[in-house]
């Protein structure tokens, strides 16, 4: 545990690295551009140094660093896939840090694979202070930027749970100066949450956005009276369209999203001028493999800050739209224009309200033996676990089913079934949750 001078000098650094931020966002595209070629150079000879996977893979590519100049030659050397970094994370961290301090994050993901990436403890403190210019573009709706109050709907153990810890044992903040914050389990049926946000009259509420949308959608139709927040924030996945206007539109609420994963703490944030996402240059390159600026493509991710475990050229998943056009709030990040493939699913309970899928595949992922699971939802009340064990773990089905149960209640009928291999889609990608009861 990091002593007191180690907290007030992080404390220091995060005051120091906030204070850039009212300004970061609106400096000139070319001083930007440099900026972010400075960090991809050092970034290149950072791994070349530390790691034999990126040596092989730039020898492969037939270059050096010193042939790296900045983030338009990422371009030329081969896209690292995502199954790979999922898998053996290892591989990628940087020798000399390995001992240093820094957090391991572990995000359940819907792919069914637990994915864990460690980062050093620099990148996770100007992740945070990063976080100010989302909270400046958030300020416009709320008013204010620091003293308010926030619910946060996200499980125990999501990322941002473990972020939040990381920086409360590595600082040391003045009481006041922070957030008011709550923690809500997406777990809890839609009529508890209504009444714990009805109590604690959040300013802002964060969470995932298939969740958010559904919980409004639920509320809405169930024509009681409830706290309306100054904004609704999701991040994580996606709020389907028609939810996101019912908040936006008929209940007056701004809506605003944000851009992050397990391997770059920080991609984007919405921009209050809705016009997209702007795009932290100076902490990630993204790229839009094969495509024009307005045409939709692969997504290839750099970021700049991280250098446990260095990742470089790397295939997220996600299909984007890069826009080369000037945003008119002012700003001068560029921006998305749009992000497909955050799209996460939604569990119906058999009382008829529902969760986020992660609420339920977390717990499942977790459990001891557990290598992959699937979901796939039959009935309202009846569920299918196909499950990959891990060789020589003891396996117990009965605790998978134990766990259905507490996020779903008693009434959910479950069956588990030992697989060797869980099925793709046609685009090669695992779906953990499959639900049956579409059109019902
Ligand atoms: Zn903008």
């Amino acid at each position: 545990m990091p002593g007191l001078l180690e907290r007030v000098w992080n404390t220091g650094r995060l005051g120091l690295w906030a204070r850039g931020e009212s300004g970061i966002a609106y400096r000139d595209r070319e001083e930007l551009a440099r900026l972010q070629d400075r960090r991809v150079r050092a970034l290149v000879a950072h791994a070349w140094r530390e790691t034999e996977y990126y040596r092989d893979w730039l020898k492969a590519a037939g270059a050096e660093p010193g042939d790296i100049r900045g983030a338009a030659d990422l371009a030329r050397l081969p896209v690292i896939d995502k199954i790979v970094l999922t898998r053996h994370p290892e591989r990628f961290e940087a020798q000399s840090l390995k001992g240093k301090d820094g957090i391991t994050l572990y995000s359940s993901g819907t792919s069914g694979y637990r994915r864990h990436l460690r980062h050093d403890a620099r990148a996770v403190l100007q992740a945070l202070a990063a976080g100010r210019r989302q909270r400046l573009a958030l300020a416009e709706y709320v008013g204010r930027e620091s003293g308010y109050r926030e619910a946060v709907f996200n499980r125990e153990g999501s990322v941002g749970g473990q972020l939040r810890a990381f920086f409360e044992t590595r600082t040391w903040v003045p009481q006041g100066v922070e957030l008011r914050r709550r923690r809500f389990s997406p777990a809890l049926p839609f009529a508890e949450l209504a009444a714990g946000v009805d109590e604690f009259a959040p300013e802002v509420i964060r969470g995932y956005g298939s969740h958010l949308g559904a919980f409004y959608q639920w509320l809405a139709e169930s024509g009681r009276r409830f706290h309306k927040p100054r904004a609704v924030v999701y991040g994580a996945d996606g709020m389907p369209p028609a939810q996101r206007r019912l908040i936006g539109e008929e209940l007056g609420i701004p809506v605003l999203s944000t851009y992050q994963a397990v391997e770059a703490l920080r991609i984007g944030f919405e921009c209050p001028a809705r016009a997209g996402f702007h795009i932290s240059v100076d902490q990630v390159v993204v790229r839009v493999k094969g495509a024009a600026p307005g045409e939709r493509g692969e997504m290839v991710l750099t970021n700049l800050w991280n250098y446990a475990t260095p990742v470089i050229n790397y295939q997220l998943g996600d299909l984007v739209t890069l826009s080369d056009g000037a945003c008119p709030c002012g700003r001068t990040l560029p921006l998305l224009t749009s992000i497909d493939g955050r799209a996460d699913d939604l569990v119906a309970r058999p009382d008829g309200t529902r969760v986020h899928a992660l609420a339920l595949l977390a717990p499942l992922q977790k459990a001891p033996g557990v290598m992959q699971v699937q979901v796939e939802q039959r009935e309202m009340d009846d569920f299918l676990l196909r499950v990959i064990w891990r060789q020589g773990e003891a396996r117990d089905a009965e605790e998978l089913k134990r766990r259905v149960e507490q996020v779903l209640g008693a009434a959910a009928a479950v069956e588990v079934e030992e697989v060797d291999a869980i099925a793709t889609t046609s685009a090669g990608k695992v779906k953990s949750l499959i639900s049956r009861l579409e059109g019902r």
